[in-house]
């Protein structure tokens, strides 16, 4: 996470990006999509901002937003929820600031599962917390229940779940999420999971942390509108928990971003309000998009994994002779005109089995899927 000078250098997207605008190469690095997601929630943006949404809303999220995030929990997992169990925040990143704030003391330990999205360490270092990674390996990356025990101790005092899994397409199974629950309950730690790409799963339905009663307990459950709609830049977000942690995490939010910006609000809650046609229509898009680019990176070369879920696939490039990804990554707009991003961004450097892969993004158009397959074949 740090530069040379010992403070916080750009994020690896933030890099990627810039290599790719820097050398007009296809940017399969950032994950954001070069599409626009359903015109309806598009103009209900518009309408907001014709309509007098402009200025400060309530501190806990417009009422429309939080009673949609409510019938959306019904129609789709059967949770009940009442309008004090959640909370709007500027995407699923404050979500995840604010509760690790909330929650964490300096030396507290927080389980993460490694790779892991560079944000948990961020702000567990932030918090002055101890980051505790336990590894996922190739192919399945699942933990292993031994593993996840003998990470925690009597300081764990947080689980930080992701799955969907980014960077590497993972779902974690139900007999994952258990486990989890049973560690969790024995160290007397809360259980945070990031479920951004609860609608990109592409061969089974998403089963919420929340759906398991004992997990409830100790939950407090992050979502976004970013990648269900397309619109990573509206930075709108939700976390899900009991009105008691709520209060006290909104007490730290308020003074990250006190509100959000009050017309996408409105327009988020058209969206999760779609019939379940749009919903099926966007996972399925994303499943064409995630095959255009399996196939072309094999055909490239690469060892590519089966993505079951949200906007990424891993490609080691060790059957192209190519053992360091990081080297790669910065060569390949050169090689290839394509940028994407090493998977050792997402660990620590004694991941050495990591070291050869590649995350690839495939929210991007079919057109650009297409040619950056193409491009890649050039590196065989
Ligand atoms: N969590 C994960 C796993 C992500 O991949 C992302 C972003 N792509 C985020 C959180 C951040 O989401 P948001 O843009 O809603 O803050
Ligand atoms: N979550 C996106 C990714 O994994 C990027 C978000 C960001 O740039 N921080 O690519």
């Amino acid at each position: 996470l740090l530069g040379a000078d010992g403070r916080l250098a750009p994020t690896i997207f933030a890099e990627m990006t810039a290599l790719a605008t820097r050398t007009g190469a296809l940017n399969l690095g950032q994950g954001f999509p070069d599409e626009d997601g359903p015109r309806a929630v598009l103009d209900a943006a518009k309408h907001a901002i014709d309509h007098g949404r402009n200025q400060y809303g309530p501190g806990r999220g417009a009422p429309e937003l939080i009673d949609a995030i409510i019938e959306h929990q019904r129609r789709f997992y059967g949770i009940g929820l009442g309008r004090g169990d959640v909370l709007i925040t500027a995407g699923a990143t404050e979500g995840l600031a604010a509760t690790m704030l909330a929650y964490l003391e300096p030396g507290d330990e927080v389980v993460v599962f490694e790779p892991y999205y560079d944000a948990y360490a961020a702000v567990a270092a932030l918090a002055g917390a101890v980051l505790v990674p336990v590894p996922l390996t190739a192919p399945d990356f699942q933990p292993d229940p031994d593993r996840l025990l003998r990470a925690t101790s009597p300081r764990t005092r947080m689980i930080l779940v992701n799955s969907p899994h980014n960077p590497t397409g993972s779902v974690f199974s139900e007999e994952t999420v258990r486990h989890i629950v049973r560690i969790a309950e024995r160290r007397d730690a809360l259980i945070v999971t990031d479920e951004v790409y609860e609608h990109l799963v592409y061969d089974e339905q998403h089963v919420p942390v929340a759906a398991f009663q004992a997990a409830r307990e100790r939950l407090v459950s992050i979502s976004s509108a970013g990648k269900t709609f397309s619109i990573t830049g509206w930075k709108v977000g939700w976390i899900m928990s009991t009105p008691e942690r709520i209060a006290h995490i909104t007490a730290v939010k308020q003074y990250l971003t006190f509100v959000n910006g009050a017309p996408f609000q409105p327009a988020v809650a058209v969206g999760l309000r779609l019939p379940d046609e749009h919903f099926q229509t966007i996972r399925d898009s994303f499943c064409r998009k995630r095959d255009i680019l399996t196939r072309g990176l094999r055909k490239a070369g690469f060892k590519v994994n089966d993505a079951m879920a949200g906007y990424f696939v891993l490609a080691d490039a060790a059957p192209l002779g190519i053992d360091d990804a990081s080297a790669l990554a910065r060569r390949l707009p050169e090689l290839a005109g394509v940028v994407g991003v090493p998977l050792s961004a997402f660990a620590r450097p004694s991941r050495r089995d990591l070291r050869s892969t590649m995350r690839f993004a495939f929210c991007k158009s079919d057109d650009t899927l297409h040619r950056a397959a193409e491009q890649l074949a050039a590196l065989r």
